[in-house]
Parts: structure tokens; sequence; C-alpha cells
């Protein structure tokens, strides 16, 4: 239906893509926004508790954390940032509760490993059947795995902090 990929160098169009958001969100009510940690949150902390706060606290949306890691991992991530989340899904933890294979003995590091396509699959998988309507991620990869009906927004490994507040108003 629409799906839209925004990369950073597309700046100028993040008015129009707010106006989108805007009358999108008139239309069914709260919205669902996904938000990866390692190079979203943990590369822009400030940014991303002053957006979780409005959008969870002021905006009443939910706001669900997606990571790759065990939640038990990297859970302190978001809270010792003060990111305000309603919502946390893991790659590693979701794998292993449905019986994917897996293994955590390979050669090239430490934690757990699975065929690449299960690893990229899951938060669109996640996405799709929690109804997300946007996921901040620093990891192009994911999007070709993404629904049409979430907007998938590549995180940049800098300057994101000179006009996140673009995205307050969602
Ligand atoms: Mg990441």
């Amino acid at each position: 239906m629409w799906c839209l990929y925004l990369y950073h160098r597309f700046c100028c169009n993040v008015k129009k893509i707010q106006l989108v958001f805007y009358s999108f969100s008139l239309t069914i009510g709260n919205m669902k926004i996904g938000i990866d940690i390692h190079g979203c949150i943990d590369l822009y902390p400030e940014q991303f508790r002053e957006l979780t706060h409005q959008w969870a606290v002021v905006r009443n949306h939910e706001v669900h954390i997606l990571t790759g890691q065990s939640w038990e991992e990297v859970r302190h991530v978001p809270e010792e940032h003060g990111i305000v989340f309603t919502h946390h899904f893991s790659i590693v933890d979701w794998n292993l509760r449905k019986g994917t294979p897996m293994w955590n003995d390979d050669p090239r590091g430490d934690g757990w490993w699975m065929n690449e396509t299960s690893w990229l699959i899951s938060k669109g998988v996640y996405c799709k059947a929690n109804g997300l309507y946007c996921l901040f991620d620093d990891s192009p990869e994911y999007g070709q795995y993404m629904p049409k009906s979430c907007c998938f927004i590549v995180v940049p490994k800098e300057g994101f902090e000179r006009y996140y507040h673009a995205w307050l108003s969602l």
C-alpha cells in the first residue's frame, strides 16, 4: 500500500513525510513505532530519549525496542539512557523460542548464530505481526524484509542529531 524507504540524504523530504505520518495518525489513532538499539539508541541516546518521551508519554504511541541480542543482555542500554518504551523484541530470544536452528560455538565470535535469512527476516516478521508503522534502524539490510505497511527509516552513522526533532511530531 505505502512504503517509504527514507535515507537521510533525502532530508528535504522530511516535511512531506511528516505530513504523511500526521495524516496517517489522524486516521488510525495512536501509532506503533520501532527503534533498534545498536547504532540508534546507543549512538543518539539524548535524541531518542526526547523522541520516545514525546511519542510514548505525550502522544500515547507505542514504542517498540527491536534488537538482535538477548533482551537480558541488552536491556540496560535503553534503561540507562532513559528511553521510554512499551514493548521489546529480541531476534535471539524469539528464534530460540520458536526452535530456529542456532549454535553458540561459532569460531567467528561469541553469542548465538543462525542462518542469515532467519536473522534478517525476524524484525520484518515482528513488524508485520504487531502492526508497526515505522522502524528506525541503522542496518539497511533489514529493509528488504519489511512489510509494505511499515516505513523503514535508516538512521545514519552521523548527522541524525541535526534534524531528529523533525520526528517529534509523529
Ligand atoms: Mg543496529
